[in-house]
């Protein structure tokens, strides 16, 4: 029987998901879209034509409104594509009602610049009491990440020794200075330390210090820097075999000229700042004049490319192993009206959460990363729902190690 889900998050992840899920109509019989600002769950919902879109305002820090809601339409799973200071309070109302949940990017409190995973793996033990489950990081990085870790891990490898995740975005928006998702989530992790995984141990590094260039399939050689990125922490855990795990994202020199400069004057601080007998902080000042990630997808040009590169033992052998997709802007655009950075995040989201309404075996009470589940299903569903993979088996990986 098709099952009701609930969508928070108006945003360019957000359209995506909805879009898609209406294309899952024998999985997501009942869709309801919930934000902050209204206008903008009717705004995505007009656009669908197939099912029609229940909309409704929602604060979702506040966990007692979220239940409000919960109660009020019923459904089965709750999709969090708001932003990472929204995880806990709709996780909590989840545990209050019942419902599964699934998110796309791991806790972090507003006023310290740092995410990791074990405030939500907290609740692991009542969300197993409870009967549900959550899945958490379930966009490409992470989420498709950690599942192409996890097939590498299954069909290819006895041992994964040297992970590599390389994320390439190819782009152009014709914009001076814009991110490709929240703002001010984009740039508190990209201002702060680097970090990486080697040998037990996490190494630190000054923001964007190490850099170098890295060649992406269809697109060539791009300058990519290494970051902290959430899926690290949990495919550490997951694969303890790895002896090295690393995250390099590219940026063009204008994006980081406009970057530095920002940093510099002050603009990217998250503390409040006085302003004509008002607090201000600087960064959510600054997200209010940028564009808004799902503005830039009309005229974006370009692919994005995001993969994973491995090296590793089988059978007493080394061997390698590469796998990735591409996805390009223009055609994200025609299908779902958003860029791909947005649909790259979306779809991904939509195939976890029918996986786990439809799939006995994904269906298992607790908190999860995406790598502790079979991945063959996800895999097959990328073909079907617009982010084909590619592999590349025991081939040089000369630009990474
Ligand atoms: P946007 O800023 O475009 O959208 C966020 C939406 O959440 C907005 O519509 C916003 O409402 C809404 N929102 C914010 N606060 C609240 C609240 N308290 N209650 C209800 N709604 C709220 O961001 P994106 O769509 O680009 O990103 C969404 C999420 O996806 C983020 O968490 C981001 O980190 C994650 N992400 C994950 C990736 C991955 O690969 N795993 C990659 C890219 C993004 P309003 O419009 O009113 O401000």
């Amino acid at each position: 029987m098709a099952k009701k889900v609930l969508i928070i998050g108006a945003g360019g992840v957000g359209n995506v998901v909805v879009k898609k899920c209406a294309m899952m109509p024998e999985v997501f019989g009942d869709i309801m879209l919930a934000s902050r600002t209204l206008s903008k769950c009717e705004k995505i919902a007009s656009e669908v034509t197939t099912t029609r879109i229940q909309t409704a305002q929602v604060d979702a820090d506040d966990p007692q409104n979220v239940v409000a809601l919960i109660e009020r339409f019923q459904p089965d799973i709750v999709i969090n594509v708001a932003l990472p200071y929204q995880d806990l309070p709709i996780m909590d109302a989840c545990l209050a009602t019942g419902v599964h949940y699934l998110d796309t990017a791991n806790y972090e409190p507003k006023d310290v610049a740092k995410f990791e995973y074990s405030w939500q793996w907290a609740y692991h033990e009542r969300f197993k009491e409870r009967g549900i489950m959550a899945l958490l990081g379930c966009g490409f990085d992470p989420g498709v990440t950690g599942v192409f870790t996890a097939y590498a891990a299954k069909h290819y490898f006895d041992e994964l020794h040297y992970l590599d995740i390389i994320d390439c975005n190819a782009g152009n928006h014709g914009k001076a200075f814009a991110t490709n998702f929240n703002p001010e989530i984009n740039i508190r992790e990209i201002t702060q330390r680097g970090k990486y995984y080697e040998n037990g141990q996490w190494v630190e590094t000054d923001p964007l210090e190490i850099h170098k260039a890295i060649h992406y399939p269809e697109i060539g050689e791009r300058e990519s820097y290494l970051l902290f990125h959430e899926e690290l922490e949990s495919l550490v855990k997951n694969f303890p075999t790895l002896r090295r795990a690393r995250f390099w994202m590219t940026f063009g020199q204008q994006y980081i000229t406009h970057l530095m400069v920002l940093q510099n004057v002050g603009m990217t601080r998250i503390d409040p700042v006085m302003y004509k007998g008002v607090e201000v902080i600087p960064l959510e000042f600054l997200k209010a004049v940028l564009p808004e990630p799902a503005s830039l997808g009309e005229n974006y040009t370009g692919q994005t490319s995001i993969g994973c590169q491995i090296k590793g033992v089988k059978a007493g052998k080394e061997r390698t192993y590469y796998v990735y997709n591409n996805c390009d802007h223009a055609e994200t655009y025609t299908e779902v009206q958003a860029q791909a950075v947005s649909y790259t995040t979306g779809v991904p989201a939509a195939i976890g959460a029918a996986l786990m309404l439809t799939h006995a075996d994904w269906m298992k009470p607790g908190v999860y990363n995406t790598e502790e589940q079979n991945p063959d299903p996800f895999m097959a569903l990328l073909n079907k729902h617009g982010l084909p993979w590619h592999e590349q088996i025991d081939i040089e990986l000369p630009h990474t190690y």
